[in-house]
C-alpha cells in the first residue's frame, strides 16, 4: 500500500502521511479514521485485503512482544520525525519535556528528589542538568512508544525528514551545499602560500632565501603578523629581544662607519 513503507531492520510498517509506525492491531481503524478517501481504503474488503498484503512481511505487534530499538549512535530512521529531547541523567529514558523528566525523575530515581526548604539550594535540580539529545519514536501511543536516541541529521537532512522539502529540493539543496564547500576550498587555498609558482615568474630573491618552501601552506594574513612589532604590555621578552636586536644593529653601523 503506498501509504506506508516498510523498516526491515526494526519490523515496523511506518505510514509517510502521519509520520509514525502503525501496528497490525491499528491498521483497520488507523486506516478508517484518518485515510478514509484513499482509494485502497473505502472498504472493509480493500483495507483487509492491504492488512493481508502487509503482513507477508515480519511485523512487530508490540503488545505481544517487545521492539527493537537503535543504538544511540544510528542516523535517524527514514520516515519519523526527529525531536530535540533531554536524556534523563540517571538511566537511559528520553523525554521530549523538561516537566515529563521531572515526573520520571520523581517516580523512578525517588533519591534524586530535592528537599523542600532551607535545603533547597543545597541539592542541584537534576532534571535542569539534563543532556540535550535528538530523538525519536516508533509509535505515538501504548506499548513501546517511547521516544530513542538517534544522531541529529544535517539540518538539510532534518527539512527532508519533516517532510517540509521535496525530494527534487533536498537533491538541490545537497548539490548546492556540495558546490558551496569546493568553492570555500578553493577561496582558502588562494590565501595560501604555495612553492610552486607561475612559469614565467623568476624571482632570485626567493630562490636565493627558499621562503616559499618555509612558509608553504601558511596563510599571507598568518605571515604578516610575524613582520608586527611586540606589544611591550603582552610580549615584555620578545620586546626586549627585539630592542637589544636594534642595539647591535646599531653598533655594528656605527663599528662599521668608524672603521
Ligand atoms: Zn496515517
Ligand atoms: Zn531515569
Amino acid at each position: 500500500m503506498d501509504l506506508f513503507i516498510y523498516n526491515a531492520t526494526y519490523q515496523i510498517w511506518i505510514c509517510i502521511h502521519c509520520c509514525y509506525a502503525v501496528t497490525p492491531r491499528q491498521f483497520n481503524t488507523h486506516l478508517r479514521s484518518h485515510h478514509r478517501h484513499h482509494p485502497a481504503a473505502r472498504t472493509a474488503e480493500l483495507r483487509q485485503a492491504a492488512l493481508a498484503e502487509m503482513l507477508k512481511q515480519p511485523w512487530i505487534e508490540p503488545t505481544r512482544e517487545p521492539c527493537k530499538f537503535p543504538p544511540p549512535d544510528s542516523a535517524p530512521i527514514p520516515g519519523l520525525p526527529v525531536y530535540p529531547g533531554l536524556r534523563c541523567p540517571c538511566c537511559s529514558y528520553v523525554s521530549r519535556s523538561l516537566a515529563t523528566l521531572r515526573k520520571h525523575l520523581e517516580r523512578i530515581h525517588p533519591e534524586t528528589r530535592r528537599p523542600r526548604g532551607r535545603a533547597f539550594k543545597a541539592k542541584p535540580d537534576i532534571a535542569a542538568t539534563a543532556e540535550s539529545v535528538s530523538c525519536q519514536r516508533f509509535f505515538v501511543y501504548g506499548p513501546e512508544s517511547s521516544f530513542f536516541i538517534v544522531i541529529p541529521p544535517s539540518p538539510i537532512r532534518q527539512q527532508r525528514l519533516a517532510g517540509t522539502m521535496s525530494e527534487a529540493e533536498f537533491i538541490q539543496a545537497q548539490v548546492n551545499r556540495d558546490i558551496e564547500e569546493r568553492l570555500a576550498d578553493e577561496a582558502e587555498q588562494v590565501q595560501q602560500i604555495t612553492s610552486q609558482k607561475h612559469a614565467t615568474e623568476v624571482s632570485p630573491w626567493l630562490d636565493l632565501t627558499q621562503w616559499p618552501k618555509y612558509l608553504r601552506s601558511h596563510s599571507f594574513s598568518e605571515v604578516a603578523s610575524l613582520g608586527m612589532l611586540p606589544d611591550p604590555s603582552r610580549e615584555p621578552l620578545l620586546t626586549a629581544f627585539a630592542q637589544s636586536v636594534e642595539r647591535l644593529v646599531k653598533r655594528a653601523y656605527h663599528t662599521i662607519q668608524d672603521r
